[in-house]
């Protein structure tokens, strides 16, 4: 017996339904799928499976609309490195004028490695060591984002033992559902982020009495994945009332920064909007006089990025279609229960009468799962399959679990370039010690 065919009912967007909705991707009828004009086959046959792809004029151009939507502000935009810190993607990031939120020494130093100046950098997290302060002070960064009284009193305690001055703004917690998955929830009371709201104004006042400390403003940072403006706009508001608190009592206000979270279309949900976002900001912040920044990292580069795996086998009476990718390669439907659009390479695997089957890795979880009761064109072992919209939190969060290997990653900027070569499987013990 094989899988179910499938019912008619299915709300699920078609394979071609999810390449007409994304620009940067085609299906041509002999190349197969391409990115930016270039068959994805051709990238398989040369590196094999699983790899990485991203798209550098996807990322140009989406950096180029959300700077285009927020003209007319003092705006700047500090791309969130964590959601792909590769240096080649920096680097593209850096080339289109954005700046970088770096969340730890690796992520700063891996910031000023592609080429990103101090000035352009903004420390965010809620538990940096002495030892990330004080690098951060060294480097004479933008601004470093304070998330508590204990961090406040630390940064004090480095900067003045380094004779220098902090410019930070102070995390408030606004006590916002974002309306996101609650893993990715950050703005709400029982959360760990930032300072309670209603402490906010007193400890603002205590950090412009410290030494080594200068408070320059305020920053906020609700959730990530977020595609309704309302818990934006809750946000902002809060946030404003308290700058006018600030200013009120006497003290220097000049910088909002507004953190990241815009979601983007997985399935057939419109994306969030850089024109209502900006919108949502002008409207907050827009006559009080103060420089603003953005944090963007999913929307920015998650389309940019697909996953390219192979069909191992088929099994289950044809319900199980077993991929040489895995929840090591990319773990966002086993930690977040994400949707991701699964395409195959092959124009001509692409047709034919769909049925439903689980799409899963080799990994020994039953959470190793891409997606469950798929209609897809009939696969067979050998067939090639595309994972979109996964270059954000993909390759940043994957692991080596089960003793499996990085995937190799390519860049496609005009032609295709390698930026991470496959790590080799001696690599998963070369630098263990057996005592
Ligand atoms: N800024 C901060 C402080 C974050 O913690 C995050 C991610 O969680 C981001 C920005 C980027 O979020 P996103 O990728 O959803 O835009």
């Amino acid at each position: 017996m094989s899988a179910p065919a499938l019912s008619h009912s299915d709300p699920e967007p078609s394979v071609a339904e999810l390449i007409a909705a994304r620009p940067h991707l085609a299906m041509h009828a002999f190349d197969g799928l391409v990115l930016e004009g270039v068959p994805l086959a051709r990238i398989v046959a040369e590196l094999g499976t699983p790899v990485w792809v991203y798209s550098a004029g996807t990322m140009r151009a989406r950096l180029a609309s959300l700077t285009a939507a927020l003209a007319g502000l003092d705006a700047h935009i500090h791309y969130a490195v964590k959601a792909n810190d590769h240096l080649a993607v920096l680097r593209v990031f850096a080339g289109g004028g954005a700046g970088a939120d770096v969340v730890s020494e690796g992520e700063l130093r891996r910031a000023r490695q592609a080429g990103i100046a101090p000035g352009h950098i903004v420390f965010s997290g809620v538990g940096k060591t002495e030892a990330e302060l004080r690098m951060a002070l060294a480097e004479g960064i933008y601004q470093i984002n304070i998330e508590s009284p204990a961090e406040l009193a630390l940064i004090s305690a480095v900067a003045t033992s380094m004779g220098r001055t902090a410019r930070v703004a102070l995390r408030i917690n606004p006590d916002v559902d974002a309306g996101t998955h609650a893993k990715i929830t950050t703005g709400k009371a029982e959360n760990k982020f930032g300072v309670p709201y209603e402490q906010a104004a007193a400890l603002y006042a205590h950090a412009a009495s410290l030494p080594g400390v200068e408070p320059v403003g305020l920053a906020l940072h609700i959730g990530s994945q977020i595609l309704a403006m309302a818990p934006y706009r809750a946000a902002f508001a809060r946030a404003a009332e308290l700058v006018r608190t600030l200013r009120a009592q006497g003290h220097t206000v000049s910088r909002m920064d507004c953190g990241g979270g815009l979601g983007i279309g997985y399935r057939d949900e419109p994306g969030g909007s850089p024109a209502a976002l900006a919108g949502a900001m002008r409207a907050a912040f827009g006559a009080m006089d103060l420089t603003l920044m953005v944090e963007p990292g999913r929307w920015l580069v998650g389309p940019a990025g697909l996953l390219l795996a192979s069909v191992v086998l088929v099994k289950g009476e044809d319900r199980f279609v077993v991929i040489d990718a895995a929840m090591n390669d990319l773990i966002r439907p086993a930690m977040y229960d994400a949707w991701h659009g699964i395409v195959p390479l092959a124009a001509g695997n692409a047709v034919g009468a769909e049925r439903l089957v689980d799409i899963v890795g080799p990994v020994c979880e039953t959470g190793d799962t891409f997606a469950t009761g798929r209609a897809m064109p009939p696969l067979r072992p050998g067939a090639r399959l595309a994972i979109l919209d996964a270059g954000a939190y993909g390759a940043v969060m994957s692991s080596t679990y089960n003793a499996r290997p990085r995937a190799a990653a390519v860049l496609i900027d005009g032609t295709p370039k390698l930026i991470t070569p496959r790590q080799a499987i001696e690599d998963l013990w070369s630098s263990e010690i057996v005592p």
